[in-house]
């Protein structure tokens, strides 16, 4: 075997530890923490999440979480995904809307349609997020205008292209959620008949067609940045 294949494999190892990690513990404290969420809760959101997705395939498994569990504290949602096993959804106190939980379901239909491992490693996080966020209806994300910045405080795509680059605190966090937003709703709009194709076409080791996107980053810049 070659050393560039054992390579390869001792990094693919090391990341499904990493996840498996994770996932173990969100998993426990979903059992702990955590009880069945409304029905209705989930019947709406599902509702929500098919109309970026009218194919759903993704059964993942739903936890409404009363409050910190095993160390572990969600204050909105949080998807914790594992090759194989189904895409683990906790809502937190404050997650346990509509709005939150057809986000996150729009993250496990993602995760269906590419895997667990090109979700995580093949996908920008800005158009994961900006996927998500087609499902997601809460007001300060959709008006930037009173951030008011201009066209150049936007981030580059490739920015905010990975978790650690995109999940910012405060101002910056929305301005990344509602610029995503924004990218991928044009995107969409104009060539995203799609989808389902799309997220078939990523890999784990093909490059990602931002350039596809920069035109929609640029209308959204302008637009975005007007005072409304
Ligand atoms: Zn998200």
């Amino acid at each position: 075997m070659s050393r560039m294949v054992i390579a390869a494999g001792l990094a693919a190892s090391a990341v499904l530890l990493l996840l498996g990690k994770d996932y173990l513990h969100a998993s426990l404290a979903g059992s702990v923490g955590g009880r069945d969420c409304p029905a209705a809760l989930i019947q709406e959101a599902t509702a929500r999440a098919a109309r970026t997705f009218p194919n759903d395939n993704a059964e993942p498994v739903i936890r409404c979480m009363k409050g910190p569990a095993l160390g572990l504290r969600v204050d909105y949602g949080a998807s914790h995904f594992l090759p194989v096993l189904p895409t683990l959804i906790l809502l937190g106190p404050k997650g346990q809307n509509t709005d939150v939980l057809a986000h996150e379901l729009v993250h496990a239909e993602v995760r269906a349609k590419t895997g667990a491992l090109v979700r995580s490693y093949g996908l920008p996080t800005w158009f994961d997020e900006g996927l998500g966020m087609q499902a997601d209806e809460r007001a300060p994300f959709q008006d930037l205008g009173d951030l008011a910045p201009s066209p150049g405080d936007f981030p580059e795509l490739g920015e905010i292209g990975r978790p650690s680059t995109f999940f910012r605190a405060g101002r910056q966090s929305r301005l990344n959620y509602g610029f995503a937003r924004c990218v991928v709703a044009g995107w969409l709009e104009a060539e995203g008949t799609d989808l389902d194709g799309f997220l078939k076409d990523q890999s784990l080791l093909g490059k990602f067609p931002t350039d596809r996107f920069e035109p929609h980053a640029a209308a959204c810049r302008e637009r975005l940045s007007q005072h409304s």
